[in-house]
């Protein structure tokens, strides 16, 4: 058997067991298939040579910035929710222009918030529909549930949609009334359909049946905060770092995305979350390594600036 598709079958098995099996014992068997996935995938991540080529119609970022720079923040469950401003006060210390996604069918949340990260500056994105995997497992379940997430994409103010565990299918996509979408990942075969878009840039997706009809797609660029610091069992923040200067040195974007449901703001320690000075670390190094020179923007000026400049 191929290793392309053993490592599909194995996928495969792991996400159909996947509900029959405890949290514990989903994040042991996901740890140690993590290691072997991390072996047979060593020449495509962290970085993946390939997603380094740039549009054919590449003009460079705005005031000839060398890389983008976007963090966003997937808002799992009420546990995440209630260190929102946490979260959103850190990145206003740090200034940073930051994009929070919520869940909309499985959490409540509150105008109040709502406003006080917009006065703020944030974004405000839709993360899937009640995040129980089952979006995109038939089309009848997808078109049940997208007229709800256009009615609080609608209500929200938000243009951005971001899928849970990365499950997608980009020609549905189109249903739902979006400026950008972003479920994809340059490289990661950590997720559950894990095929990378082979890009550290963003781009336009065309809908075959209607050409006129178009999003813009933004894959995320490091790898998430859950992966490296849960699943991984990593230390420290070299692997980003690495990344970010090979991002910068090809002149991509940086896309961050954490969640606050696993970052620890407290000094004692609780499983399954990381020390908010990991993320911490990772702003000061931007910052401080590469000062006035990248672009730090919301998702939405982003895909607004890229229809704008790259529909071809
Ligand atoms: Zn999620």
């Amino acid at each position: 058997m191929k290793s392309g598709s053993m490592k599909k079958y194995i996928n495969m098995a792991y996400y159909f067991i996947k509900p029959f099996l405890s949290r514990k014992v989903q994040l042991f068997l996901r740890r140690r298939y993590a290691i072997l996935k991390r072996c047979l995938n060593k020449n495509k991540w962290p970085i993946d040579y390939q997603a380094a080529k740039k549009p054919g119609n590449w003009q460079g970022w705005p005031d000839n910035k060398q890389f983008a720079f976007i963090v966003t923040h997937d808002v799992e469950k009420l546990k995440g929710y209630q260190k929102v401003k946490k979260l959103a006060e850190l990145d206003l210390k740090y200034n940073v222009k930051s994009c929070f996604n919520f869940v909309p069918m499985l959490y409540s949340v509150e105008h109040d918030m709502l406003n006080y990260l917009k006065e703020s500056g944030f974004e405000i994105g839709v993360h899937g529909y009640n995040h129980d995997g089952k979006l995109f497992s038939s089309i009848n379940i997808f078109n049940s549930r997208y007229p709800v997430i256009n009615k609080y994409l609608n209500d929200w103010g938000s243009v951005g949609f971001y899928s849970p565990s990365t499950l997608r299918n980009m020609d549905w996509l189109h249903q739902i009334k979006m400026e950008y979408d972003s479920s994809t990942f340059d490289t990661d075969p950590f997720e559950p359909q894990p095929d990378g878009v082979k890009t550290i840039f963003p781009f336009i997706v065309k809908y075959e049946k209607d050409n006129s009809k178009s999003y813009v797609e933004i894959p995320y660029t490091l790898a998430q905060d859950h992966t490296m610091f849960n699943i991984l069992k990593e230390k420290s923040i070299d692997i980003w770092k690495m990344k970010v200067d090979w991002i910068a040195e090809n002149g991509g974007m940086v896309h961050v995305r954490t969640h606050p449901d696993y970052i620890n703001f407290s000094d004692n320690y609780v499983s399954c979350e990381y020390s908010v000075n990991l993320y911490m670390e990772l702003l000061e190094y931007i910052q401080s390594k590469y000062r006035d020179m990248y672009w730090n923007v919301l998702p939405k000026q982003l895909s607004s600036f890229w229809k704008t400049n790259y529909n071809d």
